[in-house]
């Protein structure tokens, strides 16, 4: 995971080049190394590092450029260079058939805090959350004789994402749409208004995701 989000960690050396690239670049490599009285050779994985994090731009034959992008403009780059793709889980699939009491046992055998619903054909129709079994159990009626179907938020209110969006785009339709979790889903080739559903983007997700950032950027 480290070599996906990368590591900005600035020493006070890394700082000094930052200062003199910002004051005198273009400048080269030996004579950055020149005026801290070191070696070309002792700055050089100083360089990559600054260079691959983003703060420097390298032009051969010419030298080091400051890029100007501050560290939070960087932070933000590396929030949202990470895709769903990479960070979706398993979804929790259940049919329209399948009945309130066992769409509670789902939840609780696999430990998730939101169930899909697809139809026969395997399309997506709908999203069963922990509120909505709560609110199923607190009528009186037989809680295995009711379909999910029933008591589902169906289609065309269910907020998707898909595998090629940003994780950062994932959790802001989250925020905005005050949910918990979102189906990562592709349109079937031969119905493009049906999706099959292949992940799961939730708030754990991008807890996660949050805790291995602040793992490898110390900014
Ligand atoms: P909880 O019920 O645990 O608060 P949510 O906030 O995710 O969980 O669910 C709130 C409501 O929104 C529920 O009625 C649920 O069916 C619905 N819901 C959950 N996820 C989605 C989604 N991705 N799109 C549309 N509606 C959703």
């Amino acid at each position: 995971m480290s070599g996906r989000c990368g590591t900005i960690e600035l020493s006070k050396r890394q700082e000094k080049i930052l200062e003199i690239v910002k004051a005198e670049g273009p400048i080269t490599g030996e004579q950055i190394a020149e005026k801290l009285n070191l070696t070309r050779a002792t700055l050089r994985p100083d360089l990559a590092i600054l260079t691959m994090a983003g703060f420097l731009d390298a032009r051969p034959r010419v030298g080091y450029f400051y890029s100007g992008k501050s560290a939070n403009q960087l932070l933000g780059e590396h929030v949202r260079n990470l895709y769903v793709k990479d960070y979706k889980s398993l979804p929790i699939v259940v049919k329209e058939e399948t009945s309130v009491y066992d769409a509670i046992c789902t939840m609780f055998l696999e430990d998730v805090g939101s169930l899909y619903v697809i139809k026969k054909e395997g399309q997506l129709s709908g999203v069963i959350s922990r509120k909505d079994l709560l609110q199923a159990a607190m009528g009186k009626q037989d809680l295995s004789a009711v379909p999910v179907g029933v008591i589902m938020t169906r289609m065309p209110n269910i907020v998707m994402c898909r595998p090629e969006d940003t994780l950062y785009h994932a959790a802001l339709s989250m925020m905005r749409h005050q949910v918990d979790s979102l189906p990562v889903v592709r349109p079937f080739p031969d119905r493009p208004d049906d999706f099959e559903v292949i992940g799961r983007i939730s708030k754990t997700t991008i807890v996660k995701a949050f805790v291995e950032l602040g793992q490898h950027i110390k900014v």
